[in-house]
């Protein structure tokens, strides 16, 4: 590990004025990510600003219905919030079937979000990867990429975002707040994360300098229904090879909502507007759910080992939607 300096910041005015003036600082909260890069030497900053004190650990509803979630709130809290457990189950669902309970304890909202791929071949610094050194060319495109994306990669990156807790976010319509050097905005979460392109090396779309203050989840009304589904090689602490995340809200047997997001598919959270619009105003049955899941899936550009995914994800997709249609739960 290279020498790094340490500052632990009392304000976000002081954290971001350090980050704008140093571009090699990093934020650090709970690290279950970072330190981990740091210790391979994938991440070496000049300066670690910690921001563990900052007061960001509130979980509040908002005057339209909804609940402002502070950047410092852990999984855990997050998970155990009554409010979060009633109203939005399946962002407690999500958050659980992630990581260890160890991990969950110490990790943060803001820093899920920032979480890096779990792809091997960039923390493995004998290969080639272009997020790590851009230009160096990307070892998974003809190593093993069993694990890779389905949709919207390039031949620089074909990572997957590891969230499981963005997935449910994505589906939530979830907002994302940053305060920066240019001051304070707002990020529709569909739009926080990028797809690589020609710099993978960027997961996100926060400007140089910026800091997320609180995610927003808005009134959702068909929340209540919400399902996570994550298939994986083994039952804990594993990432996933696929995830859905769908919620679905009926009149009469008739689909009146619907959210649908998937996971460990793609370079980012990756929600299937086309499969809501196909569910809308449909009957909520099983012949329903099974052309859904085909509206997902179109588009999917497979790599030579991870052709199983569109199957599988298919699969997922119907028991989802099936098990929200039936009130949600555990899948
Ligand atoms: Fe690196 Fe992305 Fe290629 Fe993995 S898929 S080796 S993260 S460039």
């Amino acid at each position: 590990m290279n020498n790094f300096s340490y500052v632990r910041v009392a304000s976000v005015e002081d954290a971001v004025q350090r980050a704008a003036t140093d571009q090699a600082a990093m934020f650090i909260a709970g690290g279950t990510n970072l330190v981990d890069r740091m210790k391979v030497f994938l991440d070496q900053p000049s300066q670690l600003i910690d921001i563990s004190r900052l007061e960001l650990s509130r979980i509040e509803p908002t005057r339209e219905g909804g609940l402002q979630i502070g950047a410092l709130v852990t999984n855990t809290a997050l998970a155990d919030h009554p409010t979060v457990r009633r109203d939005y189950p399946i962002l407690t669902r999500a958050i659980l079937a992630g990581a260890s309970q160890q991990i969950r304890n110490m990790a943060t909202v803001g820093g899920n979000l920032m979480q890096r791929t779990r792809c091997p071949y960039y923390y493995d610094t004998v290969f080639a990867c272009n997020k790590r050194q851009p230009g160096t060319d990307c070892a998974a495109v003809a190593g093993i990429n069993r694990m890779h994306a389905l949709f919207g990669a390039s031949n620089h990156c074909i990572a997957v975002h590891p969230s499981d807790m963005c997935v449910a976010l994505a589906a939530l319509d979830a907002v994302v707040a940053v305060e920066g050097p240019q001051g304070k905005r707002q990020l529709p979460f569909v739009e926080f994360h990028r797809l690589p392109g020609e710099t993978p090396q960027h997961d996100t779309n926060l400007e140089p300098g910026e800091l997320i203050t609180t995610v927003t989840l808005p009134p959702a009304s068909f929340a209540k229904s919400g399902v996570y589904l994550k298939l994986r090689d083994r039952a804990s602490y594993s990432f996933a090879l696929v995830s859905v995340a769908a919620a679905l809200a009926l009149s009469d047997g008739q689909i009146r909502e619907a959210r649908l997001a998937m996971g460990g598919v793609a370079h980012k959270p990756w929600r299937s507007t086309g499969a809501e619009q196909f569910l809308i105003g449909k009957s909520a049955e099983e012949a329903t759910f099974r052309q859904a899941a085909e509206v997902a899936l179109e588009g999917a550009q497979p790599l030579p080992h991870n052709g199983y995914k569109v199957e599988l994800t298919k699969r997922a997709v119907r028991r989802a939607l099936t098990v929200s249609a039936k009130g949600g739960g555990i899948v």
